[in-house]
This record gives C-alpha cells, structure tokens and sequence, in this order.
C-alpha cells in the first residue's frame, strides 16, 4: 500500500480537546497523509468498546476536518467508516491517551477499542498512550514513534485481524514486543456520603501491582522501553478449546 496521501482517521477517548490528540492528528497529516479527527465532545475514558445504539450520534464539525461527536470512540469510527466521510480512513490512530494502558486495563479502554474497531472495519490501526502528565516533548515523541509503526502495519505481511497496543514511557531506551501483562490487585472503592447524605461510591484506579512477568508490557515501560502489544478481537481463549472439548459429548451438561 502507498503511504503517501494515505487517508488517516484520529480519535481518542480522552475527548476533542485533548492537546495530545491535536498533537497526533498534526504529526500523521505530516507523515502520513490527510487527517480527519472524529472524537468524543468530552472525555470518555473507560467507556472500552461502548457503541451508542438507543439514541441518536451528533457529530459537530469544530474545524477544517475536526469532528466532535456526542458518542464514544467506538461511535466515533464507525461515523467515519460508515457516511460522515466523503471516503472511508486507510488507518486509524487513537490516542495519545494520558496514561498507559497496560494489562487488564485495555479491556476499560476506549483508547485501545477505537484502534480495535478500525480494525473491525478493515484497516491497521494502532492504539497509543504516554504516562499521566507526559510533556509536550514526550508526546511528541510518542506521535513520532506512533505514524512510524503504522507504516510497519501497513505492510501486506502482518496478519489481517492484529492491531497494537503502543505504550510509551517519557525518555524510551529501546522497543520492545510484549503481551498483555496482569495486575494482582483490582480497583478500590471510596465510600461517603454526598451533601444531601446519600451514600455514594467512587472507584479508584488500580495500584501498579503487577504479576511478574518480563515479556508483560508493564514491564517493558518499567524498565523505560517502549512497549509495543499485537493485539485482536478474537476473545477466544485457544489454550483451553482441547481441555473443554470433551464437554461436547456430555449430554448432561445440557440439564
Ligand atoms: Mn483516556
């Protein structure tokens, strides 16, 4: 495929005013080709692969081929793949999310399920994200390293259903090809009570526990490198299809 004039699709779920998503959308149209942003009109972190199909999508052009859109990432590139575009993107870019999404966490993510849909839709796509607070230095970099891997994805050799998961740590060291790594403790919850005294409840994130693992992508980014995950949307667990199998000719498994 030729990259030059390649029709480049950018969204996020941090929300349209995000300054990293901007800062993305500038580095492909520079490396890439022509880039229209569609994304949500607020932050939606966490809404992962949400699709809004009881109401209505408002999509408000905010500029010369910027698009916010009262929906969620997912919602965001199914507009473009389906008629708010007068042509369909070649790639999708989400992100720059602020903070990483590692282990468990890309199954919350709206960052990692806007670069799963493009690639529902039939195009590389690539799911980028930085640490909380990452300076404008590191989210360039971070936009750098994203348009260079969509040119790896690009390739006709890597296999039709893969998109990545791109995580980058502020001064990266190196790259590194890693899997979904596993947390050992799962989110808080804080308790009070609201002015009215109504009991409320607020979920805190995680704390960085992680299962050891070298090839994890938590610790690839711990040790300043640059991880990069092949991801699909096949949830099948493979592993387990030949133990299970025998199940099929067990009758009373049927009540
Ligand atoms: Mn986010």
């Amino acid at each position: 495929m030729t990259k030059a004039g390649l029709r480049v699709l950018v969204t996020n779920d941090d929300g349209i005013h995000a300054p990293a998503l901007e800062l993305l959308a500038r580095e492909a149209e520079r490396r890439l080709g022509p880039v229209t942003v569609i994304a949500p009109d607020r932050e939606r972190s966490g809404v992962a692969h949400g699709l809004t199909i009881r109401q209505p999508l408002r999509a408000i052009e905010v500029g010369a081929a910027r698009w916010a859109v009262e929906g969620t990432p997912t919602d965001c590139v199914n507009l473009a793949f389906l008629g708010l575009l007068d042509e369909p993107p070649q790639l999708v870019l989400s992100g720059i999310n602020g903070g990483y999404n590692l282990g468990e966490d890309l199954t919350y993510s709206g960052t990692v399920a806007a670069a799963m849909e493009g690639r529902l839709f039939g195009v590389p796509s690539v799911a980028v994200s930085c640490a909380v607070g990452a300076d404008h230095r590191a989210l360039e970099r971070a936009a750098a390293i994203t348009c260079r891997l969509a040119e790896e994805v690009l390739d006709e050799e890597i296999p039709s259903d893969l998109f990545l998961n791109v995580n980058v740590p502020p001064e990266p060291c190196g790259l590194r090809v890693t899997r979904q790594g596993r947390r050992r403790c799962r989110q808080g919850l804080i308790r009070r009570q609201d002015p009215k005294g109504q009991e409320i409840f607020w979920l805190t994130l995680a704390g960085a526990s992680w299962a050891e693992d070298p090839r994890a992508d938590h610790h690839a980014v711990a040790e300043g490198m640059v991880s990069v995950t092949p991801l699909h949307a096949d949830l099948t667990f493979r592993g387990a299809l030949e133990q299970l199998a025998g199940w099929e000719g067990e009758l009373e498994l049927l009540g």
